[in-house]
């Protein structure tokens, strides 16, 4: 699973990048503590979460409909909270026109 210390850095070589790091984080020295060993992802393991919004009932009580995306997505339940923000954000993202060579 890739993680943010995967990350390619650009080396420093310079005094100037050097003088721009120590303004940047305050002064500080030293080696930086190891990068959290976070996914990236969490898969959601709530019952219904996710389905198709075919009919006007929740499949769990409290469920939120978030409408899909302009470009006719359906819509699907979600359990409040973080899947809905995510479901929300994705469908906003893909309500961006594409640029005409086809790129966002
Ligand atoms: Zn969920």
């Amino acid at each position: 699973m890739p993680s943010r210390a995967q990350r390619p850095r650009i080396p420093e070589v310079s005094e100037a990048q050097r003088r721009a790091r120590l303004a940047w984080n305050g002064g500080k020295v030293g080696k930086t503590r190891p990068a959290a060993a976070m996914t990236p992802f969490e898969v959601c393991t709530a019952d219904g979460c996710g389905s198709p919004a075919t009919t006007g009932q929740p499949p769990t009580p409290g469920m939120v409909k978030v409408i899909g995306s302009k470009d006719g997505a359906p819509a699907h339940w979600f359990c409040p909270g973080r899947c809905t923000v995510l479901a929300r954000t994705r469908a906003e993202l893909r309500a961006v026109p594409r640029r005409p060579g086809g790129g966002r």
